[in-house]
């Protein structure tokens, strides 16, 4: 006998679990199924985002940077501890093994605190592969790990997210060639650390490792840097990591990966053309992400995908296929985890009748790199291709009380406004704390304020908004401190 739902979701991620748990709160009878396992082989709640993803790069871009302080920054603010020869900073060290394990049990609260979650919302949560094996008049069928199991509901939600793209020249060993899995697990900090991809998690975890001591070179094939950020971001930005000596080549063409006890050697080709050879005691390999539909059936219950691989869907996330929505990762749009769960939260107010919407042009973008990179909204270069006018105001961190008290004065913030209406169109941040920063864009956007709104409203002195508050005034041209 197969256990009936309002709803079943298929994956915990952030679409997934925060679907499941919306559609709980509306009254739905709600099931959630995952396959996801942690190192030790046990179930694990969250997807990429909580057990691989968001949260424990973040809290390795965290101490890694706490070292960077340590051993870069303190002495500055005149703060030092020596060692019994009076040498500050040099005598510091760091324990991988502790840092891992303290990304591991934050991971583990989290992913722990996704099965609270679901037993508070009285969630159903199953364990396994689901399916869809096809519908009954209006309920469908899906099938749990080869069948075993069934589950049936009027609804199904997809939010099956994203694995690693594979690099046919560079496969995947898990120890010394990796992807981000094996990436944020290092037992030691590699001395030579290649990676090839210098997109954001090459950025961010090629920013880990280079700050507890390993040499980085990154190989990336575009020869355009960050190509989605505005221009002058991504041209601060590349300056700014090549001066943190992060080595990033362009243009990279690669031929191969040879591996041995000793070393990966990495075989590839420059902007010029010419054979280059980079050998390396790690290989990350981060060269984007490939939507999940493996196993789900979706050609025998004619779901319709994309060239890309991801289920098509409409601006409210409906499939080809009726009662089944598809959520995050696994369909278009920016692979984030912020807009999975917002796109999860639409489906199921959808679902019970009510108004539900998820504006993808208003998606942040961050880079937890340091300096930080954010943004919202379209970049110069989109409204350029466009033919939009548009007027822009600029402001740097360098000329703001709070950031040189911090210490950190890399970077600005660019405001981008409509040139007739002056409505704001894109906000572009690097620079200190810009993923804290960037909501207020987001949030002035959404209420689709002018950069005059921005300007008349009142910012905290002396705090990092006030760039905000000036790349607005900038806009009009009447910035006060510069
Ligand atoms: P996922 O999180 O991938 O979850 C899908 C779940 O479904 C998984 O548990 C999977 O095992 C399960 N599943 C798949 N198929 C089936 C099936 N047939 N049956 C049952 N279960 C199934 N995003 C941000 O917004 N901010 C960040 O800082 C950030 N950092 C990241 C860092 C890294 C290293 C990586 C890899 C990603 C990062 N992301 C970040 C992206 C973010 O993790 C994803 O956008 C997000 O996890 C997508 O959520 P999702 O629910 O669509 O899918
Ligand atoms: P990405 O798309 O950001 O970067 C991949 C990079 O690899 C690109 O620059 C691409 O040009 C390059 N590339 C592709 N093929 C290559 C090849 N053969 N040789 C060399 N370079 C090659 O993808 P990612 O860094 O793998 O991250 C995947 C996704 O995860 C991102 O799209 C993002 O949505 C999400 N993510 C988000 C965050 C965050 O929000 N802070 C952090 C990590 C990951």
């Amino acid at each position: 006998m197969s256990k009936s739902f309002d709803v079943v979701v298929i994956g915990a991620g952030p679409g997934g679990y925060v679907a499941a748990i919306r559609c709980a709160q509306l009254g739905l009878n709600t099931v959630c199924i995952d396959d996801w396992k942690s190192a030790q082989g046990k179930p694990s709640l969250g997807g990429t985002c909580l057990n691989v993803g968001c949260i424990p790069s973040k809290a390795l871009l965290e101490s890694s940077e706490k070292f960077e302080h340590l051993t870069h920054d303190f002495a500055a603010h005149g703060i030092c501890a020596e060692n019994a020869h009076g040498i500050c900073a040099e005598n510091a060290r760091v324990d991988v093994p502790k840092m891992i394990a303290r990304k591991n049990k934050i991971v583990s609260d989290f992913t722990l605190g996704i099965s609270q979650l679901f037993k508070k919302n009285k969630v159903s949560s199953l364990h396994g592969r689901a399916q869809l094996l096809g519908r009954d008049g209006d309920v469908w069928r899906v099938g749990i790990t080869d069948g075993e199991e069934e589950v049936t509901a009027k609804h199904i939600i997809i939010a099956t997210g994203s694995t690693s793209r594979i690099l046919q020249q560079a496969p995947l060993d898990g120890v010394q060639v990796v992807d981000n899995v094996g990436a944020l697990s290092f037992s030691e900090t590699p001395k030579r650390l290649a990676i090839i991809g210098a997109g954001v998690i090459g950025l961010e975890l090629g920013s880990v490792w280079r700050r507890l001591g390993a040499e980085v070179t990154l190989l990336e094939a575009s020869s355009v840097f960050l190509p989605a950020a505005d221009e002058q971001v991504a041209k601060e930005a590349l300056r700014t990591f090549t001066k943190q000596k992060l080595t990033i080549h362009l243009g990279a063409q690669i031929d191969g990966v040879i591996q041995s006890a000793e070393a990966v050697n990495i075989n590839w080709r420059d902007i010029q053309g010419a054979v280059q050879e980079l050998v390396a005691d790690k290989l990350i390999v981060a060269v984007g992400r490939v939507p999940n539909t493996q196993g789900l059936s979706a050609e025998a219950v004619e779901l319709k995908l994309g060239p890309a691989g991801r289920i098509e869907v409409d601006e409210h996330c409906r499939t080809s296929l009726p009662n089944v929505y598809a959520v995050g990762d696994v369909v278009r749009g920016p692979m984030l985890a912020h807009k999975a769960s917002e796109e999860g939260v639409m489906v199921a107010e959808l679902i019970v009748g009510q108004m539900g919407c998820c504006d993808l042009n208003l998606v942040p973008n961050v880079m937890y790199t340091a300096p930080e990179i954010a943004w919202v909204g379209k970049t110069e270069q989109q409204l350029k291709a466009a033919g939009v006018a548009y007027k822009a105001g600029q402001f740097p961190f360098l000329a703001n009380g709070r950031a040189r008290a911090l210490g950190d004065t890399t970077g600005f913030i660019k405001i981008i406004a409509d040139a007739n209406t002056d409505r704001i169109l894109g906000v572009h941040i690097i620079g200190p704390m810009a993923s804290e920063l960037i909501q207020q864009a987001v949030l002035a956007m959404a209420f689709s304020a002018s950069s005059e709104d921005l300007a008349r409203t009142i910012h905290a002195h002396p705090s990092l908004s006030e760039v905000m508050h000036e790349a607005a005034l900038a806009v009009a041209k009447r910035t006060i401190h510069i």
